[in-house]
């Protein structure tokens, strides 16, 4: 691993937890097949060793935003089906359809650049259309859309690309009764019904994120694209509770103690001074900053554990440590272990730590840096 040594912080992940959140979120689903999300190294976990633990958890397709992330996968040995989703007119697509990955388009540009590459090395595409039912991200716009499938059924019949996949993302599935679902859900509908009528019958239809996975049945089609859920950390508060599925954390961060020093009342910590003693007390420093994705914003703000209690971030986090209040008379020495975040039971969730900076659990882990190892449980 890349990184300091992994006895003075590492990310451990619990392959074990993640296989069983996805074995749980596939009974949930019933019979629908799953894609997982495994992009931005899965979250910040480790693409290539989520990957495997998917595939051998039933994922029946994995999902990676960039072309590279797809190339990775296989050149790692994953068969599978596999959908990559976000390129730039310069891409080279070339290695990716030799690679036999499903690639989405959105333009008549992107189905040229997908034909050329197909035509170059001499397969067909297979290719997921992606219809902006109200994101307002990447997808067609619904009046671009009869033209886009026009042009996707002429390449298709030319033989250059198989349309695989019709597919959209919601905007707000993790606010249940937001009047955004409902009107993506008919927008999505209308635009399968217009794909049929230019001769389209893609193999899978596809809407559900997580969350969608988690509490909209009627939004699963043919698959449903499971990223956050698995990782452990529910897309919003409670919702994979609400329905029953229970969801293992899967990363823990945690750290050895660099240092330990009393420090008297009246005392400023950290650059800037945003906080000082009001007692005499005993800090600990925890080797990781915002250089390894600590959010300043947690500064004077979030809790981590140590000896079985909460200790508070005093003043600012720096770049690679920040400073944690553990108490008067407390009695830690250095090297004796933090965790920053993990399960429940452990001290705070990656959850706690997104309430309190805010921002979302998926930024906390995703944001995890390089520098700090990843140890594999
Ligand atoms: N589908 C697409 C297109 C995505 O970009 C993502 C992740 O952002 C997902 C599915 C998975 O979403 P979630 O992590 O909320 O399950």
């Amino acid at each position: 691993a890349v990184g300091i040594a992994p006895q003075t912080a590492s990310a451990v992940v619990d392959l074990g937890a993640f296989s069983r959140n996805l074995t749980r979120l596939r009974e949930h689903v019933g019979s629908t097949p799953v894609m997982v999300v495994v992009k931005a190294d899965g979250y910040g976990h480790g693409m290539i060793n989520c990957s495997r633990a998917a595939r051998q958890a039933g994922a029946d397709w994995l999902g990676a935003a960039t072309p590279t992330e797809a190339l990775q996968l296989r050149e790692s040995g994953d068969q599978g089906r596999l959908l990559c989703w976000l390129y730039g007119p310069d891409e080279d697509l070339e290695p990716v359809v030799a690679a036999d990955i499903d690639i989405a388009a959105h333009s008549a540009e992107q189905i040229s650049m997908i034909t050329a590459a197909a035509g170059a090395v001499e397969r067909t595409a297979r290719v997921h259309l992606k219809i902006d039912t109200g994101l307002s991200r990447n997808g067609a716009a619904a009046d671009r859309w009869p033209e886009l499938c026009a042009i996707a059924a002429e390449a298709e019949q030319a033989g250059a690309v198989r349309i695989a996949g019709i597919w959209s993302h919601f905007a707000a599935a993790d606010e249940p009764g937001h009047p955004s679902i409902a009107r993506q859900q008919e927008a999505f509908s209308a635009a399968l019904t217009s794909a049929e009528e230019f001769g389209l019958s893609p193999e899978v239809r596809h809407l559900a994120n997580s969350a969608a996975g988690l509490t909209l049945p009627d939004t699963h089609y043919d698959l449903v694209r499971l990223g956050i859920a698995c990782y452990g950390i529910e897309p919003a508060p409670g919702l994979a509770a609400g329905v029953g599925v229970d969801l293992e954390p899967v990363m823990t961060l945690r750290a050895q103690l660099a240092a330990v020093k009393p420090i008297a009342a009246g005392e400023g910590v950290s650059y800037g001074h945003t906080w000082t003693a009001d007692t005499d007390t005993v800090v600990g420093l925890v080797p990781l900053g915002y250089g390894d994705g600590i959010p300043v914003a947690a500064s004077n703000r979030a809790e981590v554990q140590v000896g079985g209690r909460r200790a508070p971030i005093r003043g600012r986090v720096c770049m690679d440590q920040f400073v944690v209040d553990l108490g008067p008379g407390a009695t830690e020495a250095m090297g004796d272990e933090v965790i920053i975040f993990s399960g429940r039971d452990r001290g705070p969730t990656a959850e706690d730590w997104a309430d309190v900076c805010g921002t979302i659990g998926y930024e906390i882990v995703t944001r995890i840096g390089v520098r700090v190892p990843r140890e594999y449980r």
